[in-house]
Order: structure tokens, then sequence, then C-alpha cells
């Protein structure tokens, strides 16, 4: 049988030693990491961006369909690609647990093993958290920080007129893979002996269950001299991300269907569901693409990359928010999911 060792046999301090002895320090910048009151960074003359995210059982991931070691990795990954939306580049997490009796120290052992493989992925440390007990589901708080170049950070609401919207990678796949998890589950659920295929859908599963954030795209501007003109990355999908910046910027856009970068896999899956995967792509969550827009002066340097798709542009506000469709017929860009523009 495998081993189950209880948390109460560690004690607090004793799990919270055992899951950080082997944190490693890969960034100058931390000057003093776990095991203190708090940690210590210094940016040595840049400029530090922060964000947090809570991820709650039930709500935010399902542990019937999820390993808690793609947990972890995940739960690293999204606040990493919040750092990269903003054109910064992260060095350090923190990470805050609560949890129940029902988790033992090798289930943390793995969710960990994620933990510090995303660290070691994208070169940040783990320099501290909080771990406590919560009465039964999973909680987990992930802080992560980052460093920009002086005012080199790149917001939502700083797109102009005429700038070229774009994308990075593909969009909707992690919806596509959602919904054929949540499908498996309900089956397992009526017939318990009825094993998941999963093999053929490996690519829309790895979207959900491994999302990667866009460093090779922040690392690529800086490279080629770009700064985009604003940027966010693509949690709610591209329609709600649109609007987003549209609304920040106080301008309007045209985003055109046949430009919206789409996987194969996505696309077989979609039809194998019924879905329009332009719906999916447009709707769907939890790509952790970036969405970004840039001057039309650097679309020769745009397309040297190919994770990089060019949707639409921007335009005035009084031309609203539209999508243009394949059809030639052209929609209001609404955030609000399905059947949103079905005629
Ligand atoms: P405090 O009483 O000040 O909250 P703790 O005993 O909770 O201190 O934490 C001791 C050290 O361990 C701190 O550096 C804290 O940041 C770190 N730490 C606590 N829990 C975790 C965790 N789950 N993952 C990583 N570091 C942690
Ligand atoms: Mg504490």
């Amino acid at each position: 049988m495998e081993q189950r060792t209880e948390i109460a046999d560690l004690g607090e301090f004793g799990l919270i030693e055992h899951l950080t002895k082997n944190a490693e320090i890969q960034n100058a910048s931390t000057i003093l990491g776990v095991g203190d009151d708090a940690a210590v960074i210094d940016h040595f003359g840049k400029q530090t961006v922060v964000t947090t995210d809570l991820l709650l059982e039930g709500i935010h991931f399902d542990l019937m369909y999820t390993p808690l070691k793609h947990l972890g990795y995940k739960a690293v990954v999204v606040n990493l690609s919040d750092i990269y939306a903003m054109n910064a580049i992260p060095t350090q997490i923190t990470m805050s647990i609560g949890i129940s009796n029902r988790f033992s120290v090798e289930a943390l052992n793995e969710f960990y093993e994620g933990v510090y493989f995303a660290c070691e992925k994208y070169g940040v440390d783990l320099i501290g958290g909080d771990t406590s007990s919560s009465l039964k589901g999973f909680v987990i708080s992930v802080t992560a920080i980052g460093e920009v170049a002086p005012d080199q950070f790149v917001k939502r609401s700083t797109a102009r007129k005429g700038d070229l919207i774009c994308v990075s990678g593909d969009v909707g796949g992690a919806y596509l893979g959602l919904t054929l998890m949540e499908r498996e589950k309900k089956i397992y659920q009526e017939n318990p002996n009825i094993q998941p295929d999963l093999e053929d859908e490996s690519y829309i599963v790895g979207k959900l269950l491994k999302p990667e954030a866009r460093k090779d795209i922040i690392e690529f501007f800086a490279s080629n001299q770009i700064v985009p003109t604003a940027m966010m990355d693509v949690s709610d999908g591209i329609s709600s991300e649109v609007l987003h910046i549209c609304k920040q910027s106080n301008l309007g856009a045209r985003v055109y269907e046949e430009k919206l970068p789409i996987a194969d896999a996505s696309r077989k899956a979609a039809f194998k569901f019924g879905l329009d995967p332009t719906v999916c792509a447009l709707n769907g969550g939890e790509d952790y693409e970036l969405i970004f827009t840039i001057a039309q002066e650097d679309h020769d340097k745009i397309v040297l990359n190919e994770e990089i798709s060019v949707i639409g542009y921007i335009t005035d506000l009084e031309e609203g928010v539209k999508l243009l469709t394949k059809g030639g017929n052209q929609y209001d860009l609404k955030a609000q999911g399905w059947n949103a523009f079905n005629s």
C-alpha cells in the first residue's frame, strides 16, 4: 500500500520545514527567502510588479480530474502569466495553502513537486507563504513578484487607434479540455467501470491541466525592441479581454473571426462536442495566452514570430467593439459566453 503520513505527525512547523527545505534561490534579487517573518527582495533599480490569485477547490479546480502535481504547476503558472502580461519578468512567488486532514503529507509532496517544477522552469524563487488548516476544501493562494526596467511595464489602458490586436499561441483549447473532463466525470459517476480514454485528446487536456505562461513572447519583445501599447493575459476568453482593453483605453475594435488562432486539435474536439470553435475561442477561458496591441510600424517585426497572430485592430470608441464573421456579418463582441452572437 502507498505510504500515508498524517500532517498531524509533522505539525505545522515540521510541515513547512518539510515542504520548503529544498527551495532553491535562483535570483540575485532574493536577499532573504523562507524562514523568517518576511522575505527581503532588492530589485536593484528596477520596478517591482506584484500579483496575487486565490484558487478554491470546487470553484477553480476539481481534484477528481486534476492531478495534484499539475495543480501545483498551474497555480504557479497562472500567476506568472499575470507578471508577463505587464511585460515584466517574474522573480519570486509565495505559496499559501489551506488543507484539511483529507490530505496526507505525500499528497502535499506531489503538489509541491509541481510548484518546484514551475519555479525551476520559469526561474523564480519560492520565498515564503502560509500554511493553515481548512475545514473541507483545498485552498491555494499564490503571490508572484516580478521586475521590469523603469517605466517599461505595459498596462491595459494605453492602446491607441490604429494599433494591431495580437494574440500568442492558440485559444479555446483549455475550455474544450474542461468540457471533455466534465463529460468524462459525469460518465464515470454514472458508471465507475468505464475508464476514460483521453489518448486522442492530449492537446486540449494539456491546455487545461498544464498551461504555460508566455515567457517566450516577453523575451521576443525584448530582443526585437518591441513594447506593446497595451497588454493582458487571456484568462476569460478573447471577447472579454478585447472588451477590457477597449473599455480601459476608451476605444473600439474590430476582430476578424477568420484570424482567430485555433489549433486543429481544438477544432476537431469542438466539432465532436457539437460546439462552435469560434465561440470556444472567444468565450472559453484559461488559455493563459497574451493579448496585446502594437503600433502598425511594428507589424513587420511581429510577423517574424509564428507564435503571434494579428486578429484585428483598434478603432474609435464610436465604432464599437465588433466581430467580423467569415460570412461577412458583423456582431457586437460580448463577454457573456454562449450564444452571444448566434444567429
Ligand atoms: P508566521 O508565523 O510569521 O506566519 P510561519 O511559521 O507561517 O510564519 O512561516 C515560517 C516561514 O515559512 C515563513 O518564511 C513563511 O513565509 C514560510 N512558509 C509558511 N508556509 C509556507 C508554505 N506553504 N510554502 C512556502 N513557504 C511557507
Ligand atoms: Mg504563517
